[in-house]
């Protein structure tokens, strides 16, 4: 391995977060070499909220919404937050599912800690989709507030089927949020159709810059007003504090790149998604793709090695920047919460690797990295068995 690898390793990690995109680092740098705070009335302060109000429209038109049903937050936990907090009442229950990322799930969970039978969270089969027949039961009971649902899952990439579950939720007077955080930028969406409440996203995911997002608000949703920030009414009272305007012309940089490269992106982005499959599946004896059989985003795959715990594999290939499933911010790694709900065995759910793949991956990414997979997985294989791998 020359020291050029070591230095520079392959990134697979998007979904953990994108490399920035060119348009978004220049816009960045333009809008942090103009003083102004958005709300001042004197003109560097107007330049400064004219480029907050082209970023709202570049994103809008990203989402087929109005931008004045975007509101920036620091990103998609807050916006998460926000949308759950403002939309939850007490009196009624929460639906959720057991594969959300932690930012609903922990929100749900404080939301109904002093009612904890009003938490209704919705198993997943073995493919990871979440089960639309339990949630029509559930919505049957005519007490659910507020459905939170994602629509694309973070570490397989499962694509949760929305147009039903707003149909069904609506007609049972409950609110429908999506944390799209996955999905944006990656796939098209148009809320003009899919006629959710809420929907959270960050900018880092899609090719902006980190520490900023935004949640849509349906301009007629019907929801109680209740910022987590008060201050200074920005954001019309949703969100308090001095706007991050350099953030947010990221932001709306990387959306309209985005809404412009996203469609070739994403077939190209399959393309090789599969072949990255295929590479690892025969060359790797018992690998397993997890949610294979499901609508998943296109460059997503999550590969189980049984017998080759997955922080061994990583460390057996430093130069492949990939992700673990295990949630490990507090420095206590536990397993996977995603794989588990779909029924993986804890070894096995210890065992897989995420490759998230984006616009800037190449075919020779995908063939170094299969490469060295397959020969880091037969190391640790045979590290574990107490031998010496087999050659290549
Ligand atoms: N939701 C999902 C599905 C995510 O993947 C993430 C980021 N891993 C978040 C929410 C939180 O995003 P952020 O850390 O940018 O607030």
């Amino acid at each position: 391995m020359s020291a050029l690898t070591r230095s520079t390793p392959i990134y697979l990690d998007y979904n953990a977060t994108a490399p920035v995109r060119p348009e978004a680092v220049a816009a960045v740098i333009d809008a942090l070499s103009a003083a102004g705070n958005a709300s001042s009335p004197h003109s560097p302060g107007r330049h400064a909220a004219d480029r907050v109000a082209h970023a709202r429209a570049q994103l809008a038109a990203l989402l087929n919404c109005e931008p004045k049903e975007i509101i920036f937050t620091s990103g998609a936990t807050e916006a998460n937050n926000l949308a759950l907090r403002a939309a939850h009442s007490s009196r009624r229950r929460l639906v959720t599912s057991t594969v959300e990322h932690p930012a609903v799930l922990e929100t749900a969970r404080d939301l109904t800690s002093a009612d904890p039978g009003n938490l209704v969270l919705l198993p997943v089969d073995a493919d990871g989709l979440v089960d639309l027949a339990e949630l029509t039961h559930v919505l049957g009971s005519g007490d659910v507030g507020l459905v939170s649902l994602m629509c694309a899952n973070n570490e397989t990439g499962v694509l949760t089927d929305l147009g039903p579950v707003v149909a069904a939720a609506h007609a049972a007077g409950t609110l429908v949020h999506t944390d799209a955080t996955q999905l944006i930028g990656r796939l098209p969406i148009d809320l003009a159709e899919l006629d959710v409440d809420l929907l959270s996203l960050s900018a880092h995911k899609f090719g902006g810059p980190q520490g900023v997002g935004a949640l849509f608000v349906r301009r007629d949703a019907a929801m109680p007003y209740r910022p987590l920030i008060t201050g200074g009414g920005q954001e019309r009272g949703w969100r308090a504090g001095t706007l991050n305007v350099a953030g947010i012309t990221g932001l709306g940089a990387a959306a309209e790149a985005a809404r412009h490269t996203l469609a070739d992106e994403a077939a190209h982005i399959i393309q090789l998604r599969n072949e990255l499959e295929t590479a690892i599946t025969t060359t790797i004896p018992e690998s397993r793709i997890n949610g294979r059989t499901s609508p998943r985003l296109p460059g997503v795959s999550s590969i189980t090695f049984p017998g080759a715990p997955a922080d061994a594999v990583m460390s057996a290939m430093p130069h492949i920047a990939v992700s673990d499933g295990s949630a490990c911010a507090s420095g206590a790694p536990t397993p996977s919460h995603v794989l588990l709900a779909m029924g993986l065995s804890r070894d096995h759910a210890d065992s897989t690797l995420r490759y998230s793949l984006g616009y800037a991956t190449t075919h020779g990414h995908i063939t170094t990295a299969a490469a060295a997979t397959a020969h880091a997985v037969r190391e640790v294989r045979a590290a574990m068995a107490g031998g010496t791998p087999l050659p290549d």
